[in-house]
């Protein structure tokens, strides 16, 4: 709850002014069993920020986390995260960088099984070995055991760290941009994976994507960032159909799915700008400078968030002045 994320620059030079990436403000969100979550926004809007900071990888600056109805201690005790990562998995964008070149599939698999006490005899540990190259779809398992990371194409070493995650029997998995770097042929497949895992293990999906088409066919909430703030969410369908923040329009207007095209083609607004810098951010709404709606209040005011019914909230004025969220928020209850 109110988690915010500031990297310092220049930190070497102590001559430099202080200055700070406002990396994320005003995030709020939730994670439920069995259900998938989308959070969509541009390179730099912060996505891969919130997943870090719910993964324990970063420290957020402000703020607390609530998991199982327990508020997290944000210290950094090896113990304390190490018994939260049981629980809270990543699966990352690169499949090429994930897994080590020198060691093969039983070995990336059979050290988190030790780790984590599932196994502990070299026949339990093939056993479990197979059965997750099973669960995931790498048959005949048996071929697949003693290759290396080289011998397989990109879809297969996304699958392996998919099982490798799954090692840990997670309650939420954190995947970030999972098939933004495979070939086109073989991203439905990925997906439908991490569906199948989700419906049929019950975890808690967070699906990190910068393609707003494929949250809608992938997960049962989106949520949009812009410049390190959530500006909307609420069910991918509604979402969708009927976005009311003019980011959420502009990022739709762009998205290859031809019937939203189609749909939302006469709103189409101009994507004007850029995200702005994160060390100065804009003031009031951060949306502002590339915003065709913007009225004066804009640039003075933080809108807030403006309830809109069946889940769906957005933070903008053209709806009202909404509720102050009290800084920023980012949940996980599971
Ligand atoms: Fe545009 Fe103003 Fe809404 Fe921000 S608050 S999105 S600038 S209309």
């Amino acid at each position: 709850v109110n988690l915010q994320k500031y990297f310092p620059v220049n930190q070497n030079n102590p001559f430099a002014p202080k200055q700070y990436v406002h990396a994320v403000e005003d995030a709020t969100l939730a994670l439920y069993p069995g259900h998938a979550t989308a959070l969509v926004g541009e390179s730099g809007s912060g996505k891969t920020t919130i997943a870090r900071m719910l993964a324990r990888i970063y420290d957020p600056t402000g703020g607390t986390m609530r998991f199982q109805n327990e508020d997290l201690k944000l210290s950094r005790s090896s113990s304390s995260l190490r018994s939260y990562r049981r629980h809270v998995q990543m699966v990352f964008q690169d499949p090429f960088g994930s897994l080590n070149p020198v060691h093969n599939i039983r070995y990336h698999l059979s050290r988190p099984l030790r780790i984590f006490g599932h196994a502990r005899s070299r026949k339990e540990v093939d056993e479990q070995v197979l059965a997750l190259l099973n669960r995931v779809s790498l048959t005949p398992a048996e071929q697949f055991i003693e290759k290396f990371p080289h011998q397989l194409s990109g879809g297969q070493r996304q699958r392996v760290a998919i099982a490798r995650a799954l090692v840990a029997q997670p309650e939420v998995l954190l995947a970030d941009e999972p098939v933004s770097m495979l070939d086109v042929s073989i991203r439905l497949d990925i997906l439908n994976l991490l569906l199948r895992l989700k419906d049929e293990e019950h975890i808690a999906l967070l699906f990190i994507t910068h393609d707003i088409a494929s949250a809608r066919y992938f997960a049962e909430d989106t949520l949009v960032m812009y410049a390190g703030q959530v500006v909307e969410g609420g069910p991918s369908d509604e979402i969708i159909q009927t976005p009311k923040h003019p980011y959420t329009q502009l990022l739709l207007s762009a998205a290859p799915d031809p019937q939203s095209v189609r749909e939302k083609g006469k709103n189409k607004l101009p994507a004007r700008g850029e995200i702005p810098s994160l060390i100065k951010p804009p003031s009031g709404c951060r949306f502002h400078p590339r915003c065709p709606h913007a009225m004066p209040i804009c640039k003075e005011r933080v809108p807030g968030r403006t309830d809109l019914g069946n889940g769906h909230w957005t933070n903008c004025f053209l709806y009202g002045e909404g509720v102050a969220e009290n800084g920023s928020s980012v949940i996980t209850t599971v």
